[in-house]
Protein backbone atom coordinates (compact mmCIF):
# COMPACT_ATOMS: atom_id res chain seq x y z
CA UNK A 1 0.00 0.00 0.00
CA UNK A 2 2.08 2.72 -1.74
CA UNK A 3 -0.15 5.52 -0.04
CA UNK A 4 1.84 5.04 2.86
CA UNK A 5 5.75 5.59 3.41
CA UNK A 6 8.15 3.21 5.11
CA UNK A 7 11.26 4.11 6.83
CA UNK A 8 13.52 1.66 8.75
CA UNK A 9 10.66 -0.98 8.39
CA UNK A 10 8.40 1.22 10.10
CA UNK A 11 5.28 2.36 8.52
CA UNK A 12 4.70 5.98 8.56
CA UNK A 13 1.45 7.62 9.44
CA UNK A 14 1.07 11.18 8.83
CA UNK A 15 5.14 11.37 9.14
CA UNK A 16 5.22 9.39 12.08
CA UNK A 17 6.45 5.93 12.50
CA UNK A 18 3.62 3.32 13.48
CA UNK A 19 5.33 1.96 16.99
CA UNK A 20 5.59 5.71 18.22
CA UNK A 21 2.29 6.53 17.23
CA UNK A 22 0.68 3.41 19.35
CA UNK A 23 2.26 4.90 22.01
CA UNK A 24 1.27 8.40 21.54
CA UNK A 25 -2.07 7.00 21.26
CA UNK A 26 -1.51 5.16 24.46
CA UNK A 27 -3.49 1.92 22.87
CA UNK A 28 -4.28 -1.18 20.81
CA UNK A 29 -6.44 -1.28 18.66
CA UNK A 30 -7.07 1.81 16.91
CA UNK A 31 -7.94 3.81 13.70
CA UNK A 32 -5.55 6.54 12.37
CA UNK A 33 -6.27 8.76 9.26
CA UNK A 34 -3.72 10.50 7.86
CA UNK A 35 -4.73 14.10 7.19
CA UNK A 36 -1.88 14.95 4.02
CA UNK A 37 -3.46 11.61 1.98
CA UNK A 38 -6.69 13.51 2.93
CA UNK A 39 -6.03 16.51 1.43
CA UNK A 40 -3.88 15.14 -1.41
CA UNK A 41 -6.98 12.80 -2.56
CA UNK A 42 -9.22 16.01 -3.19
CA UNK A 43 -7.11 17.87 -4.95
CA UNK A 44 -6.38 14.77 -7.28
CA UNK A 45 -9.96 13.99 -7.67
CA UNK A 46 -10.24 17.93 -8.44
CA UNK A 47 -7.28 18.10 -11.07
CA UNK A 48 -9.27 15.26 -13.25
CA UNK A 49 -12.91 16.58 -12.69
CA UNK A 50 -14.18 19.57 -14.58
CA UNK A 51 -14.30 23.06 -12.19
CA UNK A 52 -17.84 23.07 -12.26
CA UNK A 53 -18.96 19.73 -11.46
CA UNK A 54 -19.17 20.14 -6.90
CA UNK A 55 -17.95 17.31 -4.63
CA UNK A 56 -19.71 16.54 -1.56
CA UNK A 57 -18.52 14.23 1.09
CA UNK A 58 -21.00 11.41 1.98
CA UNK A 59 -20.17 11.25 5.63
CA UNK A 60 -21.89 7.94 6.70
CA UNK A 61 -18.65 6.45 5.32
CA UNK A 62 -16.62 8.04 7.95
CA UNK A 63 -18.54 10.36 10.71
CA UNK A 64 -15.26 11.29 12.70
CA UNK A 65 -15.75 14.91 13.72
CA UNK A 66 -12.10 15.62 13.26
CA UNK A 67 -11.68 14.28 10.11
CA UNK A 68 -15.40 15.50 8.85
CA UNK A 69 -13.88 18.97 9.76
CA UNK A 70 -10.74 18.32 7.93
CA UNK A 71 -13.05 16.95 4.83
CA UNK A 72 -15.54 20.05 5.36
CA UNK A 73 -12.55 23.00 4.00
CA UNK A 74 -11.79 20.80 0.93
CA UNK A 75 -14.99 19.73 -0.55
CA UNK A 76 -17.97 21.78 -1.41
CA UNK A 77 -20.74 20.13 0.40
CA UNK A 78 -21.20 17.00 2.74
CA UNK A 79 -24.30 14.85 2.56
CA UNK A 80 -25.35 13.20 5.62
CA UNK A 81 -28.25 10.49 6.30
CA UNK A 82 -29.36 11.15 9.85
CA UNK A 83 -29.86 13.97 12.37
CA UNK A 84 -26.51 12.69 13.90
CA UNK A 85 -24.92 13.10 10.90
CA UNK A 86 -26.43 16.67 10.37
CA UNK A 87 -24.97 17.55 13.73
CA UNK A 88 -21.31 16.38 13.24
CA UNK A 89 -21.79 18.52 9.64
CA UNK A 90 -22.67 21.75 11.35
CA UNK A 91 -20.21 21.40 14.59
CA UNK A 92 -17.81 20.79 11.29
CA UNK A 93 -18.52 24.28 10.08
CA UNK A 94 -20.19 22.99 7.02
CA UNK A 95 -22.32 25.51 4.91
CA UNK A 96 -26.07 24.76 5.80
CA UNK A 97 -26.78 25.74 2.02
CA UNK A 98 -24.19 22.92 1.22
CA UNK A 99 -25.68 20.42 3.07
CA UNK A 100 -28.09 17.83 1.82
CA UNK A 101 -29.98 15.14 3.86
CA UNK A 102 -31.20 11.40 2.27
CA UNK A 103 -32.42 8.30 3.54
CA UNK A 104 -35.52 6.18 3.36
CA UNK A 105 -37.11 6.85 6.47
CA UNK A 106 -37.02 10.08 7.33
CA UNK A 107 -38.60 10.87 10.88
CA UNK A 108 -40.74 13.94 11.65
CA UNK A 109 -38.48 15.19 14.17
CA UNK A 110 -35.52 15.01 11.53
CA UNK A 111 -37.12 16.94 9.17
CA UNK A 112 -38.20 19.67 11.71
CA UNK A 113 -34.42 19.72 12.48
CA UNK A 114 -33.38 19.66 8.75
CA UNK A 115 -35.88 22.34 8.06
CA UNK A 116 -34.39 24.40 10.92
CA UNK A 117 -31.23 24.22 9.68
CA UNK A 118 -31.98 25.36 6.36
CA UNK A 119 -30.58 22.55 4.57
CA UNK A 120 -31.48 20.53 1.29
CA UNK A 121 -33.54 17.54 1.77
CA UNK A 122 -33.70 14.29 -0.75
CA UNK A 123 -37.49 13.57 -0.18
CA UNK A 124 -37.99 9.66 -0.70
CA UNK A 125 -42.05 9.58 -0.27
CA UNK A 126 -44.88 10.89 -0.56
CA UNK A 127 -45.04 10.94 3.11
CA UNK A 128 -41.96 13.24 3.14
CA UNK A 129 -43.65 15.82 1.38
CA UNK A 130 -46.59 15.86 3.59
CA UNK A 131 -44.39 16.31 6.65
CA UNK A 132 -42.57 18.78 4.94
CA UNK A 133 -45.68 20.87 4.37
CA UNK A 134 -46.90 21.11 7.63
CA UNK A 135 -43.61 21.99 9.20
CA UNK A 136 -43.07 24.68 6.63
CA UNK A 137 -46.76 26.26 7.47
CA UNK A 138 -45.99 25.75 11.10
CA UNK A 139 -42.53 27.34 11.45
CA UNK A 140 -42.58 29.95 8.30
CA UNK A 141 -39.53 28.17 6.58
CA UNK A 142 -40.00 26.62 3.23
CA UNK A 143 -38.28 23.36 3.66
CA UNK A 144 -35.85 23.52 0.72
CA UNK A 145 -36.08 19.72 -1.55
CA UNK A 146 -34.53 17.79 -4.39
CA UNK A 147 -36.12 14.25 -5.10
CA UNK A 148 -34.64 11.54 -4.77
CA UNK A 149 -35.16 9.84 -7.51
CA UNK A 150 -35.13 5.30 -8.02
CA UNK A 151 -34.01 5.19 -11.67
CA UNK A 152 -35.45 2.90 -14.08
CA UNK A 153 -31.76 1.41 -14.92
CA UNK A 154 -29.22 -0.04 -12.41
CA UNK A 155 -25.59 0.69 -12.04
CA UNK A 156 -23.86 -2.51 -13.68
CA UNK A 157 -20.82 -3.77 -11.76
CA UNK A 158 -21.49 -2.08 -9.02
CA UNK A 159 -20.92 -3.67 -5.40
CA UNK A 160 -23.75 -2.32 -3.64
CA UNK A 161 -26.32 -1.86 -6.25
CA UNK A 162 -28.91 0.90 -4.28
CA UNK A 163 -31.13 2.26 -7.49
CA UNK A 164 -32.85 0.51 -10.61
CA UNK A 165 -35.92 -2.06 -9.53
CA UNK A 166 -37.80 -2.37 -6.82
CA UNK A 167 -35.79 -0.10 -3.73
CA UNK A 168 -36.44 1.09 -0.38
CA UNK A 169 -34.52 4.12 -2.00
CA UNK A 170 -36.02 7.14 -3.58
CA UNK A 171 -39.36 7.35 -5.59
CA UNK A 172 -39.50 5.80 -8.61
CA UNK A 173 -39.08 7.62 -11.44
CA UNK A 174 -42.72 6.90 -12.82
CA UNK A 175 -44.02 8.26 -9.76
CA UNK A 176 -41.88 11.47 -9.58
CA UNK A 177 -44.07 13.78 -11.76
CA UNK A 178 -47.38 13.26 -9.46
CA UNK A 179 -44.77 13.74 -6.63
CA UNK A 180 -43.39 17.20 -8.27
CA UNK A 181 -46.97 18.25 -8.28
CA UNK A 182 -47.46 17.61 -4.69
CA UNK A 183 -44.21 19.48 -3.92
CA UNK A 184 -45.42 22.59 -5.90
CA UNK A 185 -48.67 22.51 -4.39
CA UNK A 186 -47.59 22.42 -0.87
CA UNK A 187 -45.33 25.53 -1.94
CA UNK A 188 -41.68 23.98 -0.79
CA UNK A 189 -38.70 25.23 -2.29
CA UNK A 190 -37.88 22.72 -4.92
CA UNK A 191 -33.98 22.43 -6.14
CA UNK A 192 -33.17 19.72 -7.91
CA UNK A 193 -32.74 15.68 -8.21
CA UNK A 194 -30.05 13.17 -6.00
CA UNK A 195 -29.88 9.86 -8.25
CA UNK A 196 -27.40 7.31 -6.34
CA UNK A 197 -27.21 4.28 -8.39
CA UNK A 198 -24.44 1.73 -6.35
CA UNK A 199 -21.25 1.87 -4.62
CA UNK A 200 -17.88 0.48 -4.99
CA UNK A 201 -17.68 0.33 -8.65
CA UNK A 202 -13.98 -0.29 -10.52
CA UNK A 203 -15.43 0.15 -13.98
CA UNK A 204 -15.21 3.79 -15.02
CA UNK A 205 -17.54 2.74 -18.83
CA UNK A 206 -20.45 1.76 -15.96
CA UNK A 207 -20.07 4.43 -13.62
CA UNK A 208 -19.78 6.68 -17.22
CA UNK A 209 -22.76 5.00 -18.56
CA UNK A 210 -24.88 5.69 -14.80
CA UNK A 211 -24.06 9.09 -15.01
CA UNK A 212 -25.10 9.95 -18.52
CA UNK A 213 -28.43 8.00 -18.00
CA UNK A 214 -28.99 10.14 -15.07
CA UNK A 215 -28.76 13.43 -16.66
CA UNK A 216 -31.32 12.28 -19.23
CA UNK A 217 -33.41 11.01 -16.66
CA UNK A 218 -33.44 14.48 -14.96
CA UNK A 219 -33.49 16.32 -18.10
CA UNK A 220 -37.28 14.26 -18.37
CA UNK A 221 -38.07 14.81 -15.41
CA UNK A 222 -37.67 18.28 -15.02
CA UNK A 223 -40.49 18.94 -17.97
CA UNK A 224 -42.50 18.14 -14.68
CA UNK A 225 -40.79 20.23 -12.17
CA UNK A 226 -42.40 23.34 -10.33
CA UNK A 227 -39.33 25.44 -10.86
CA UNK A 228 -36.08 25.36 -12.60
CA UNK A 229 -33.71 22.74 -11.51
CA UNK A 230 -31.10 24.27 -9.52
CA UNK A 231 -29.39 21.04 -8.46
CA UNK A 232 -28.29 17.58 -9.69
CA UNK A 233 -26.64 15.56 -7.45
CA UNK A 234 -25.52 12.65 -9.86
CA UNK A 235 -24.39 9.98 -7.09
CA UNK A 236 -20.93 8.62 -7.16
CA UNK A 237 -20.18 5.11 -6.63
CA UNK A 238 -16.01 5.54 -7.00
CA UNK A 239 -14.61 2.16 -5.59
CA UNK A 240 -11.23 1.57 -4.56
CA UNK A 241 -9.21 -1.52 -4.67
CA UNK A 242 -9.41 -3.60 -1.60
CA UNK A 243 -8.75 -7.43 -3.17
CA UNK A 244 -5.41 -8.80 -5.02
CA UNK A 245 -6.18 -8.08 -8.62
CA UNK A 246 -8.05 -4.99 -8.18
CA UNK A 247 -6.85 -1.61 -10.11
CA UNK A 248 -7.58 1.87 -8.57
CA UNK A 249 -9.97 3.46 -10.42
CA UNK A 250 -8.97 5.49 -13.60
CA UNK A 251 -10.90 8.95 -13.27
CA UNK A 252 -9.71 10.43 -16.73
CA UNK A 253 -12.57 8.85 -18.74
CA UNK A 254 -14.90 9.85 -15.91
CA UNK A 255 -13.64 13.36 -15.39
CA UNK A 256 -14.11 13.94 -19.74
CA UNK A 257 -17.89 12.45 -19.66
CA UNK A 258 -18.65 14.96 -16.56
CA UNK A 259 -17.25 17.63 -19.12
CA UNK A 260 -19.59 16.38 -21.85
CA UNK A 261 -22.29 16.78 -19.39
CA UNK A 262 -21.67 19.87 -18.07
CA UNK A 263 -21.88 21.37 -21.56
CA UNK A 264 -25.08 19.86 -22.08
CA UNK A 265 -26.30 21.02 -18.55
CA UNK A 266 -25.50 24.59 -19.97
CA UNK A 267 -27.87 24.75 -22.11
CA UNK A 268 -30.40 21.69 -21.34
CA UNK A 269 -30.62 22.44 -17.46
CA UNK A 270 -29.03 26.03 -17.29
CA UNK A 271 -27.89 27.39 -13.59
CA UNK A 272 -28.25 23.83 -12.56
CA UNK A 273 -24.99 23.00 -10.42
CA UNK A 274 -23.93 19.32 -10.30
CA UNK A 275 -22.68 17.64 -8.24
CA UNK A 276 -21.20 14.08 -7.23
CA UNK A 277 -21.00 12.27 -4.07
CA UNK A 278 -18.65 10.31 -2.36
CA UNK A 279 -17.40 8.61 0.62
CA UNK A 280 -14.71 5.58 0.32
CA UNK A 281 -13.10 7.45 -2.50
CA UNK A 282 -12.00 10.42 -0.56
CA UNK A 283 -11.39 8.89 2.42
CA UNK A 284 -11.09 4.88 2.27
CA UNK A 285 -7.59 4.30 1.08
CA UNK A 286 -6.46 7.00 4.22
CA UNK A 287 -6.93 5.49 6.44
CA UNK A 288 -5.78 2.11 8.27
CA UNK A 289 -6.69 -0.27 11.48
CA UNK A 290 -3.81 -1.36 13.68
CA UNK A 291 -4.20 -4.07 16.44
CA UNK A 292 -1.28 -5.61 18.55
CA UNK A 293 -0.58 -9.40 18.51
CA UNK A 294 -1.46 -10.87 22.52
CA UNK A 295 -0.89 -14.90 20.91
CA UNK A 296 0.66 -17.06 18.90
CA UNK A 297 -0.89 -20.06 18.02
CA UNK A 298 -0.25 -23.07 15.88
CA UNK A 299 -3.19 -25.48 15.74
CA UNK A 300 -2.51 -28.98 13.47
CA UNK A 301 0.34 -26.85 11.83
CA UNK A 302 -1.27 -23.95 10.95
CA UNK A 303 0.02 -20.75 12.54
CA UNK A 304 -2.70 -18.65 13.86
CA UNK A 305 -1.69 -14.68 15.49
CA UNK A 306 -4.49 -13.81 17.81
CA UNK A 307 -4.99 -9.80 18.18
CA UNK A 308 -6.64 -7.03 20.07
CA UNK A 309 -8.95 -6.23 17.75
CA UNK A 310 -11.15 -7.76 14.81
CA UNK A 311 -14.92 -7.98 13.73
CA UNK A 312 -15.96 -6.01 16.65
CA UNK A 313 -14.06 -2.83 15.48
CA UNK A 314 -13.59 -3.65 11.81
CA UNK A 315 -16.64 -5.64 10.34
CA UNK A 316 -16.09 -4.99 6.58
CA UNK A 317 -12.49 -6.67 6.92
CA UNK A 318 -13.75 -9.76 8.56
CA UNK A 319 -15.81 -9.83 5.45
CA UNK A 320 -19.14 -9.54 7.05
CA UNK A 321 -20.11 -6.04 5.53
CA UNK A 322 -21.54 -7.12 2.85
CA UNK A 323 -19.14 -9.13 0.62
CA UNK A 324 -20.19 -12.53 -0.98
CA UNK A 325 -17.61 -14.41 -0.73
CA UNK A 326 -14.69 -13.62 1.97
CA UNK A 327 -10.93 -11.89 0.46
CA UNK A 328 -8.96 -10.72 2.46
CA UNK A 329 -8.25 -6.95 2.82
CA UNK A 330 -4.20 -5.64 2.72
CA UNK A 331 -3.03 -6.46 5.84
CA UNK A 332 1.01 -5.94 6.84
CA UNK A 333 2.95 -5.91 10.27
CA UNK A 334 3.49 -2.27 10.65
CA UNK A 335 6.67 -2.29 12.78
CA UNK A 336 8.03 -5.24 10.11
CA UNK A 337 7.74 -3.92 6.94
CA UNK A 338 9.50 -6.75 4.68
CA UNK A 339 12.14 -5.80 2.75
CA UNK A 340 13.75 -8.42 -0.05
CA UNK A 341 15.63 -10.94 2.52
CA UNK A 342 12.30 -11.10 5.49
CA UNK A 343 11.24 -14.61 6.12
CA UNK A 344 7.58 -14.80 5.58
CA UNK A 345 5.50 -17.39 7.02
CA UNK A 346 1.46 -18.19 6.48
CA UNK A 347 -0.61 -17.30 9.19
CA UNK A 348 -4.10 -16.31 9.49
CA UNK A 349 -4.32 -13.15 12.07
CA UNK A 350 -7.72 -13.58 14.45
CA UNK A 351 -9.09 -11.43 17.17
CA UNK A 352 -10.33 -12.11 20.53
CA UNK A 353 -13.96 -12.92 20.13
CA UNK A 354 -15.59 -16.08 20.31
CA UNK A 355 -16.49 -16.98 16.39
CA UNK A 356 -14.69 -18.46 13.29
CA UNK A 357 -16.32 -15.05 11.69
CA UNK A 358 -13.49 -12.81 13.69
CA UNK A 359 -11.08 -13.15 11.10
CA UNK A 360 -8.78 -10.38 10.12
CA UNK A 361 -6.53 -12.11 7.29
CA UNK A 362 -7.17 -15.69 6.17
CA UNK A 363 -3.50 -17.72 5.11
CA UNK A 364 -1.78 -14.76 4.42
CA UNK A 365 2.05 -14.88 3.84
CA UNK A 366 3.48 -12.40 6.35
CA UNK A 367 7.07 -11.16 8.40
CA UNK A 368 7.53 -13.64 11.11
CA UNK A 369 6.43 -11.85 14.32
CA UNK A 370 6.47 -11.54 17.75
CA UNK A 371 3.63 -10.96 20.27
CA UNK A 372 3.45 -6.80 20.96
CA UNK A 373 3.80 -6.92 17.03
CA UNK A 374 1.60 -4.33 15.36
CA UNK A 375 -0.66 -5.72 12.70
CA UNK A 376 -2.42 -3.02 9.74
CA UNK A 377 -5.42 -3.51 7.96
CA UNK A 378 -4.98 -1.26 4.95
CA UNK A 379 -8.23 0.60 3.17
CA UNK A 380 -9.84 1.19 6.44
CA UNK A 381 -10.48 4.65 6.48
CA UNK A 382 -14.53 3.81 5.40
CA UNK A 383 -17.29 1.70 6.85
CA UNK A 384 -14.98 1.20 9.85
CA UNK A 385 -15.03 1.95 13.17
CA UNK A 386 -18.82 3.16 12.98
CA UNK A 387 -19.80 0.51 10.84
CA UNK A 388 -18.97 -2.48 13.58
CA UNK A 389 -20.48 -3.86 16.19
CA UNK A 390 -18.44 -2.41 18.95
CA UNK A 391 -20.36 -3.55 21.68
CA UNK A 392 -20.22 -7.50 20.80
CA UNK A 393 -18.65 -9.34 23.46
CA UNK A 394 -18.11 -6.43 25.74
CA UNK A 395 -14.18 -5.66 24.56
CA UNK A 396 -13.54 -1.81 25.21
CA UNK A 397 -13.79 0.14 22.65
CA UNK A 398 -11.07 1.16 20.16
CA UNK A 399 -9.72 5.01 19.40
CA UNK A 400 -9.72 7.08 16.32
CA UNK A 401 -6.94 9.19 15.49
CA UNK A 402 -6.24 11.67 12.58
CA UNK A 403 -2.44 12.12 12.27
C1 LIG B 1 -23.54 5.33 1.11
C2 LIG B 1 -23.88 6.40 0.19
C3 LIG B 1 -22.86 7.10 -0.45
C4 LIG B 1 -21.40 6.78 -0.27
O1 LIG B 1 -21.05 5.59 -0.86
P1 LIG B 1 -19.50 5.26 -1.08
O2 LIG B 1 -19.47 3.91 -1.66
O3 LIG B 1 -18.86 5.32 0.27
O4 LIG B 1 -18.95 6.30 -1.97
C5 LIG B 1 -23.21 8.13 -1.28
N1 LIG B 1 -24.51 8.46 -1.46
C6 LIG B 1 -25.52 7.80 -0.87
C7 LIG B 1 -26.91 8.22 -1.12
C8 LIG B 1 -25.24 6.76 -0.02
O5 LIG B 1 -26.24 6.10 0.57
Amino acid sequence: MSQFPVRDGELLIGGIPLSRLAERVGRTPFYAYDRQLLTERVAALRAALPPSVKVHYAMKANPMPALVGHLARLVDGIDVASAGELKIALDAGADPHEISFAGPGKQQSELRQAVAAGILINVESFREVAELAAISVASGLPARVAVRVNPDFELKSSGMKMGGGAKQFGVDAEQVPALLDEIGCAGLVFEGFHLFAGSQNLKPEAIIDAQQKSFDLACRLAESAPSPVRFLNLGGGFGIPYFPGEQPLSLAAIGDNLARIAERAASELPATELVIELGRYLVGEAGIYVTRIVDRKVSREHTFLVTDGGLHHHLSASGNFGQVIRKNYPVAVGNRMPSDETACETVSVVGPLCTPLDLLADHMALPVTRTGDLVVVFQSGAYGFTASPQAFLGHPACVEVLV
